[in-house]
Order: C-alpha cells, then sequence, then structure tokens
C-alpha cells in the first residue's frame, strides 16, 4: 500500500513566511513613522581613558521604543534598516543627534575636546555622498571633524578596497576611524595591515574571559599590535573593576562598559563629561 507522510515530514505552512514578511512590513512602516517624529532616540555611552582616568569621548547608540511591542533591540532594528534603505535617513538622523550632543558635551574650540563615535553600516558606507554629507553637517554645528569618529564592524571589511578607501577620504577630511567588533569571525590580519584604522575595538567576547589565561594572552598581544600600528584600543564590555585593572596593567588605552557607564541619555552624559572635568 501507499505510506503516508508522517506529520513531522510535512511542509509547514507557507502562511508563516507570509506572516513573517507582513511583520517586517508592518514594522518598517512604524520605523519610518518613529524617524518621522523623532522617536529614536540616540544614547551615548561613555569611554573611559583608562592610564588618565578621564572620560575621552562616548559611542552613539540609537535606541526605539516601538508604540506596542515595546523597545526593539538595535541588532533589530538597524538590520531591518539596512534592508529597506530605510538606514540612510536613520545615519542621518543619528548624525544630528551626534553633531548637537556634540556642541553641549565640548564646544569645537576645547583644547581637548571629546569625540563622538558612531556606527555605519555597510549600505551607509556604500553611499558616495555620504562623507560630504557629514562634513556638511559637522561645519554647520561649528565642530572639529577630529571630534567624530565612525565604527565599521569588522564583518563589513570583507570589502577591503571599498574600506580603504573610505579611510583615506575620511582621514584626508580629519574625521577617525575605528574597527568595531574586533576579533570576531572575519579577522583577516592581511587586510589589517593596509588598513589606518585609528581604533581597534577589541570585541566584548574577549574582555568576559580575561580570567582566563590563554585568552588574557590574546588580549594582551592585541593591544601590543595595535600599538605597533600606531592604534589606540578600545575594550568593549568591561563590567568588573578586575577585567579593568587587568586592562590597565596590559596598557589598553580606553575601556567601555557597563562598569564605567551603560549608554545614557544626552542630559546624563553632559553631567557626566562636565563633573568629570571639574
Ligand atoms: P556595537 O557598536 O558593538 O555596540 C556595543 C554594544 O555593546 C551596544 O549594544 C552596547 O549597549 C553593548 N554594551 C556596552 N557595554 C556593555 C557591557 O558592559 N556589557 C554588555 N553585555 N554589553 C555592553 P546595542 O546598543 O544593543 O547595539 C548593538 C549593535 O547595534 C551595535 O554594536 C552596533 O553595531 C549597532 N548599532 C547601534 N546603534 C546604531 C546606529 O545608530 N547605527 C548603526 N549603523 N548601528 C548601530
Ligand atoms: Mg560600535
Ligand atoms: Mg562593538
Ligand atoms: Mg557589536
Amino acid at each position: 500500500g501507499q505510506i503516508e507522510p508522517s506529520a513531522a515530514s510535512l511542509p509547514v505552512p507557507r502562511s508563516s513566511d507570509a506572516s513573517v514578511a507582513l511583520d517586517k512590513i508592518r514594522l518598517e512602516g512604524h520605523l519610518r513613522e518613529a524617524l518621522d517624529k523623532g522617536e529614536l532616540e540616540v544614547r551615548l555611552q561613555p569611554i573611559l581613558d583608562i592610564a588618565h582616568h578621564r572620560i575621552a569621548g562616548f559611542e552613539a547608540l540609537t535606541r526605539w521604543t516601538h508604540p506596542e511591542r515595546g523597545p526593539i533591540s538595535p541588532a533589530e532594528f538597524i538590520a531591518l534598516a539596512e534592508e529597506t534603505s530605510l538606514i540612510v535617513p536613520v545615519g542621518d538622523y543619528v548624525l544630528d543627534q551626534v553633531c548637537s550632543a556634540l556642541q553641549q558635551l565640548a564646544p569645537g574650540d576645547a583644547a581637548d575636546p571629546l569625540f563622538v563615535a558612531l556606527n555605519v553600516s555597510g549600505r551607509q558606507l556604500a553611499d558616495p555622498a555620504l562623507l560630504d554629507r557629514f562634513l556638511a553637517v559637522i561645519r554647520a554645528h561649528g565642530l572639529q571633524p577630529a571630534q567624530l569618529k565612525i565604527e565599521i564592524t569588522e564583518s563589513l571589511v570583507l570589502d577591503y578596497v571599498q574600506v580603504s578607501r573610505i579611510i583615506e577620504r575620511c582621514h584626508a577630511a580629519g574625521i577617525k576611524v575605528a574597527l568595531d567588533d574586533f576579533g570576531t569571525g572575519y579577522s583577516n590580519l592581511g587586510h589589517l595591515h593596509k588598513l589606518e584604522f585609528d581604533t581597534l575595538k577589541l570585541d566584548q567576547g574577549f574582555v568576559r574571559q580575561m580570567h582566563e589565561p590563554r585568552c588574557l594572552a590574546i588580549v594582551h598581544a592585541v593591544v601590543v599590535m595595535a600599538h605597533s600600528l600606531g592604534c589606540n584600543i578600545v575594550a568593549e564590555g568591561v563590567e568588573t573593576q578586575a577585567q579593568l585593572d587587568s586592562l590597565r596593567e596590559l596598557g589598553c588605552t580606553y575601556a567601555q562598559g557597563y562598569l564605567i557607564g551603560k549608554p545614557l541619555a544626552l542630559v546624563d552624559a553632559v553631567a557626566l563629561a562636565t563633573s568629570a572635568a571639574a
């Protein structure tokens, strides 16, 4: 007789795919609205200069609270924005917020002004007009280009010809460039020697395991390598005093993480920057 397929091998109903797609379209509409209404919030996470024990700058991290779904993680909505090219207006909005924040945090005529680092994604980098737009916004706010750092995540460095062109153009304009999430998956030392990043950001996975001697050895080697390349280095995800103490001993330049501070609302970032300066 005929063998009936078991329930387990029956194909999943297509409606679930369709509802995922619908969900995405709905979310995209909400994101577009959130952007128009100014519902995206740019938070600033402090970055500590370890040796001098002072706040050197901040990383801009974007937050979105959906009216019904509540907070949506950047991992989700940035990916969505990437897919739909909403990332371009989102990125421009983030830059505008960052420049307004910088005006309050550190006027461009200060002696040793704070920097703000902002994440840029693949599609933004592919936009040839991005840098000119960035420079226009920086100038309109009366800031120095050196106060702005762009963070490029390591997985994007796959296209290293494009990245090296962007680094060159940034440097010509005076903007600093950081390699984000260093050590996760795509590390290619062959590319690294051709790409003149100002900063390496060591991924938080390494910092979390620094109590293990082999991991500590890797962190040590990365710090030495960064310094030899003329880069400064930010340890991400620093959560304990023991981690900070080890990083200081290793000569790591900067630390970022919950021990130093969470991503803060602008008023709190300004309060922290001014209290640390006093
Ligand atoms: P990222 O650039 O590597 O940012 C660091 C992430 O680590 C942030 O997650 C931050 O909140 C989190 N973090 C900081 N300190 C600690 C700590 O001590 N412990 C732990 N467990 N986590 C810590 P977040 O804010 O969820 O952002 C995730 C990613 O989304 C970012 O990774 C960045 O790639 C992307 N992203 C965020 N905002 C933007 C944006 O405005 N534009 C673009 N293109 N990407 C963004
Ligand atoms: Mg980053
Ligand atoms: Mg990172
Ligand atoms: Mg990351």
